[in-house]
């Protein structure tokens, strides 16, 4: 039977092997062969030629003007031949040993070519510099067809086709590091098909130290068509927004945009009417000592914001509660306290009476009651209420969630807003097919990982396991489902890193969930619970000197966490004060956005009606984002996906600069290497025999094949072998027929000439 056709073809072997990712192979270290080296120390690999061995693992080689080295045979690896320098996708290379890819990438990025595939995957190094290949004649060109090259209009416009050909939704997920290049991707791709709105970026994203314009939240958009020439509608799903960060900003940093536009860009009407000066008159921007970014006007920003509210239906009335809300939260933030101590303890009082007042006016809250709620709380036992006094601190915790919560709340309220306004296309009761493009924070570790770092970290294994599964699992646990003949690509899976974070017991997230509903429960309690439950498990990594600090083994290496405040930021409930605060004038923006915020509603309406808080269980923010993220892996597992790998070349965030130390890592990381090895040994085209026999048997001639003739594969093999398909480039699984990328093309011309 022709079933392992091909197995042990002698080239096949050495074919599959040399794909592997070793540096080299014995038989191709002649004199005069090129070879990477790179000595200890040195940034970079070298070429070298090869001049012989030298003793039993050592060699001799010289670099071009350098004298004779002898070197370990170890940090040797293969150069490609010259015609395959830059080629635009890696599969092409014949080593994909790592200095090998690495040079390609680079050599391309020096020649500004910042786009490279990767059999499916799409490498795009950030240029850090404007390149001339955006305007809407590429955008065309890549939309007949006269463009093919590697390109993100490509992935779109692929995306695009796919979805018609195919009648399959589709999804493109761009990742990387931040400052990668993400959501400047995402916007290109997004612009062959929907304008982009800057309400998102001017609410959502901050100047971090890694990213002048960096998004501080996770979105998913998702684009339906009726028809290939008709979007329907859209929809934007936002992830975990950083709300620490508007009342919290390190050095250096800024918190989001949209407060240093509203600060430069009103007019002197609306300065006066909202009580605005300089952004450094204001606490909570004038922390950071940071308030101007290069290449950016603020001022010019805001202008295209309030541009952009009109497109999207805000209108005058409506921006003008919003613009009123975020200075009211600026002035908040300028309250100061004082403590007096008191028989009831320490009592706070505040400080400066003016910022409160203005404060009030513009949340369009009394005075009073604000300064009640940010000094004071109010026991609720069942038919008696009890002041009870606040110290400093607790008031200055309790101005700052009023502020996190009413920012979060209105950006949640904004995303809805603009959902409610471009997916009104929308009809009920359709099936839609759509277009999904993800633009999710990447991996983080930093000097000290808090709460926030871990979600997003969870988040980009559950996508690296989707990218797993998709790319190298599912094909290869179906090679052996149909016998092929294949060697494992190995990889190394997350299962275990994700058991651990998110396992239905003894998981980070099902810990939280337990601890949070525990009145007594602290920081120090949770640590120690983490450390108690968790130490047994591979991928928990025990910090043994400190009792509020462990790491986990993520995919792309690890990260030391803290536990301080991971009980805070997982309750993250407003107060019964503050929700009574939020509810008390019914005709403010306050109130419509505690309305429409499933979370502060449901707790709205459990006070209304008189049950305890403290009987419910409370949902953590882990568990919430975990149901979150398991949604949305559902709906990307449910489209084809085109993955979009963003690689900084840099931390400077400056042009032609490429740090080859940085780049490889992110290589590895993202799955490059595994990818590139599938595509190239893998059988992406696959028939059932009678598929096979009906599309070529014509070829054959003049005898067409009879029914019973159809499904069988020596039919099949006539018609391989009338073509000269090497065997290395086919294999017979049990129902399919399995084909190497491109081995059909020379069948496909010839099929053309018929047609
Ligand atoms: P991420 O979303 O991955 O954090 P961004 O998409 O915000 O990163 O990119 C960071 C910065 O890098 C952008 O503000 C822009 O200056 C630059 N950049 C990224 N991609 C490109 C590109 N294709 N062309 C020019 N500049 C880019
Ligand atoms: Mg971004």
């Amino acid at each position: 039977s022709g079933r392992r056709a091909g197995r042990s073809s002698p080239r096949k072997s050495r074919e599959a092997s040399k794909a592997s990712r070793l540096n080299f192979y014995e038989e191709d270290l002649h004199k005069g062969a090129l070879v990477w080296h790179r000595g200890d120390g040195q940034e970079e690999w070298l070429k070298h030629a090869y001049l012989g061995d030298a003793g039993s693992d050592g060699c001799r080689l010289r670099a071009a003007g350098g004298d004779e080295v002898t070197v370990p045979k170890s940090s040797v690896c293969s150069c490609n031949p010259d015609f395959l320098e830059g080629t635009s996708d890696l599969t092409n290379l014949t080593y994909l040993n790592e200095p090998s890819v690495l040079h390609n990438v680079r050599l391309r990025y020096d020649r500004d070519e910042i786009y490279t595939r990767a059999g499916n995957v799409l490498i795009a190094v950030n240029p850090f510099k404007k390149l001339p290949i955006y305007s809407a004649e590429d955008a065309q060109r890549y939309e007949s067809g006269s463009s093919e090259g590697p390109h993100i209009f490509e992935v779109a416009q692929r995306a695009y086709g796919d979805l018609f050909d195919t009648g399959k939704s589709q999804s493109v997920v761009i990742s990387g590091e931040s400052g990668s290049g993400k959501t400047e991707n995402t916007k290109f791709v997004l612009r062959a098909i929907l304008q982009t709105n800057p309400i998102l970026e001017a609410f959502g994203n901050a100047k971090t130290l890694r990213n002048r314009n960096s998004s501080r939240f996770g979105k998913l958009i998702n684009i339906y068509f009726d028809s290939p020439t008709q979007i329907s509608g859209a929809n934007i799903y936002t992830y975990l927004l950083e709300k620490s960060r508007v009342v919290n900003v390190q050095k250096q940093e800024r918190s989001y945009h949209i407060f240093y536009q509203l600060c430069k860009g009103c007019s002197n009407e609306e300065r006066q009417r909202y009580s605005l000066s300089d952004a450094s008159e204001f606490d909570y921007l004038n922390q950071s000592e940071c308030f101007d970014i290069d290449g950016t006007d603020d001022g010019r920003d805001f202008a295209e914001v309030k541009a952009a509210f009109q497109t999207f239906g805000f209108d005058a009335t409506t921006q003008d509660r919003i613009f009123r809300l975020l200075s009211g939260i600026l002035h908040l933030g300028n309250v100061e306290f004082f403590e007096e101590d008191t028989e009831g303890g320490l009592q706070s009082k505040i400080r400066n009476a003016k910022p409160l007042q203005t404060a009030a006016r513009l949340l369009d809250v009394d005075e009073r009651l604000l300064e009640r709620v940010l000094t004071s709380r109010i026991i609720r036992a069942r038919n008696e209420q009890m002041t009870k006094s606040m110290d400093a601190n607790q008031a200055l915790s309790a101005r700052d969630t009023l502020a996190k919560h009413a920012y979060a709340a209105l950006f949640e309220w904004l995303v809805k807003s603009m959902n409610s306004f471009i997916g009104k296309k929308k009809k009920e009761g359709r099936s839609y097919r759509n277009i999904n493009l993800l633009d999710i924070y990447g991996f983080e570790c930093f000097k000290i990982n808090s709460f926030e770092q871990l979600c997003i970290n969870y988040a980009n294994e559950r996508l690296q396991q989707l990218f797993n599964q998709h790319l190298i699992e599912l094909e290869q646990r179906e090679y052996k489902s149909e016998n092929l003949a294949w060697e494992q690509i190995p990889y190394s899976g997350n299962d275990d890193c994700l058991e651990l974070l998110e396992g239905q017991r003894d998981s980070f997230i099902s810990i939280i969930a337990d601890e949070i509903n525990i009145p007594q429960a602290s920081d120090a309690t949770l640590a120690l619970k983490l450390k108690d439950q968790l130490t047994s498990h591979s991928s928990f990594v025990n910090n043994a000197r400190d009792p509020m600090r462990f790491s986990i083994a993520h995919y792309p290496g690890r990260v030391e966490y803290d536990v301080n405040q991971f009980l805070d930021k997982n309750r993250d409930n407003l107060s019964a004060d503050l929700v009574e605060l939020f509810s008390s004038n019914e005709n403010s923006l306050l109130c419509k956005l505690l309305e429409s915020s499933p979370t502060m509603r449901d707790q709205n309406n459990q006070m209304k009606t008189g049950r305890r808080q403290s009987t419910l269980r409370q949902q953590s923010v882990a568990a919430t984002f975990k149901g979150q993220l398991t949604s949305l892996i559902e709906t990307l597992g449910e489209t084809s996906v085109h993955y979009v790998r963003c690689i900084k070349p840099n931390s400077k965030q400056v042009p032609n600069n490429f740090k080859s130390d940085l780049v490889l890592d992110q290589l590895k990381c993202c799955g490059v290497f595994e990818v590139v090895q599938m595509a190239r040994l893998g059988y992406p085209t696959k028939f059932s025999y009678e598929q096979f026999n009906e599309k070529y048997d014509f070829l054959l001639g003049s005898r067409s094949a009879s029914a019973s003739e159809r499904d069988s594969k020596a039919s099949c093999l006539a018609i391989l072998k009338k073509f000269g398909i090497d065997p290395s480039q086919y294999q017979f699984g049990l129902t399919r027929l399995f084909l190497r990328a491109g081995a059909l093309g020379k069948v496909e011309q010839l099929q053309k000439l018929f047609l």
